[in-house]
């Protein structure tokens, strides 16, 4: 092995751990608790907050980002986290064993701008930005499997609770806060996401228009995620203002989507694969993604037949871990990757040799959205060390 390659694979397995266990910390203050820390507000995606890594403590030198959940020491998951203090020098940057640095990340300028009408931007939570310049914004908080009470059961979001202002999404304010952080940060690409309007292809018209909305005051690429849609004439009108797509089985075990997804895992399997194929031809292989949900107890050996079938479509395949606290889930449900990182780690080593196999390795903002992100994932390192790896053998 060469020093890169045996770099490359440190890298990854440390990423794997990082996301799989997340860190621990002691209270800044004894008076104020550690929060538990992770995103709340969605099904799969961002874990917790977002770090830029740094091995062996150059700040000034960091190119892997990551999205990591910290958790209180008395939360359940806590003995399996790893034990993070805040760097003396610097508070906003953690210390792990072993040597790993995470550096805080400097809020945009735009949080302290105020909307047209006056209201403060960071308060209407329309402010996310995510790992490597990768904006995020929800175009609408609908949710036709919550209404009926079939929402999937990993998802964190409690539509019960009104604590967003749903007035908040409408276009208008969307595209104003994207604009005013287009204009004071360096951001490369927005993902749009958000649940299922009525029907998908309503969803998807709303996407159009809002992304015609992005198109006329906000030079940037542009991702969107929907269900799978029948009328795949809504893939070209889309194709006009957007980039990329993300249209996503979220879990590739048929009995586990079933379980954990009861309304949305009644849309059969060979739709999202028609979708796949459709939506590949008009906007090209590589810029089609769909998330690949794991923590439920899949057999890796099991799934990775349909992955195979999925990836040699053109789609990108994005292996995220469940991130807890849906109570749907149970009150101290443990992700089933937790102490069996190995072979999770040898699970993303063979997505990313399909995905490379298949010209889609993954880049850093080669595609738009979560393709060019994949900062809640570990599949952009894995790639990177199966290039190598590859590279050394040939
Ligand atoms: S891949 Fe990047 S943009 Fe997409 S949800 Fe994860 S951190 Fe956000």
């Amino acid at each position: 092995m060469t020093a890169d390659k045996d770099t490359a694979y440190q890298r990854l397995k440390n990423r794997i751990m990082l996301l799989s266990r997340g860190i621990t910390l002691p209270p800044r203050h004894w008076w104020i608790p550690v929060r538990h820390i992770q995103s709340f507000y969605g099904g799969a995606g961002p874990r917790g907050r977002i770090y830029f890594i740094s091995y062996g403590g150059n700040e000034d030198n960091v190119s892997e980002m990551i999205s990591l959940p910290i958790y209180p020491k008395n939360h359940y998951l806590a003995r399996y986290a790893f034990p993070a203090k805040r760097d003396k020098k610097n508070i906003h940057n953690l210390l792990i064993e072993n040597g790993i640095k995470l550096i805080g990340r400097c809020p945009t300028k735009a949080r302290e701008m105020k909307l047209s009408d006056g209201r403060s931007v960071g308060k209407t939570g329309l402010i996310n930005v995510h790992c490597y310049g990768t904006y995020s914004t929800t175009a609408s908080w609908d949710c036709r499997y919550f209404d009926n009470k079939e929402q999937c059961k990993y998802c964190t979001i409690d539509l019960t609770k009104k604590w967003i202002d749903t007035t908040n999404l409408s276009d208008k304010y969307i595209v104003e806060a994207l604009k005013l952080t287009y204009d004071n940060s360096k951001i490369r690409s927005v993902t749009i996401t958000g649940g299922t309007e009525g029907t998908p292809e309503e969803t998807v018209r709303h996407l159009i228009n809002l992304t015609e909305k992005v198109q006329e005051r906000v030079a940037i690429s542009i991702h969107v995620q929907f269900e799978p849609i029948s009328d795949y004439g809504l893939f070209k009108e889309l194709s006009r203002h957007v980039d990329s797509v993300g249209i996503f089985l979220e879990i590739f075990d048929e009995d586990i989507r079933k379980r954990i997804c009861p309304g949305k895992g009644r849309v059969p399997k060979e739709k999202y694969f028609e979708n796949w194929k459709e939506a590949v031809k008009i906007f090209g292989r590589g810029k089609v993604g769909t998330s690949c949900l794991l923590g439920f107890g899949e057999s890796y050996g099991h799934i990775l037949k349909d992955i195979e079938e999925c990836i040699k479509l053109g789609v990108v395949v994005m292996p995220l871990l469940i991130r807890v606290g849906s109570p749907y889930l149970g009150k101290r449900f443990i992700p089933s990757y937790i102490g069996k990182e190995d072979a999770l780690l040898d699970f993303h080593i063979k997505v990313a040799q399909l995905l490379i196999e298949n010209d889609l390795g993954v880049e850093i903002g080669k595609v738009s959205g979560c393709i060019g992100c994949m900062g809640c994932s570990a599949i952009m390192e894995a790639c990177q060390y199966v290039r190598i790896r590859n590279n050394n053998i040939t």
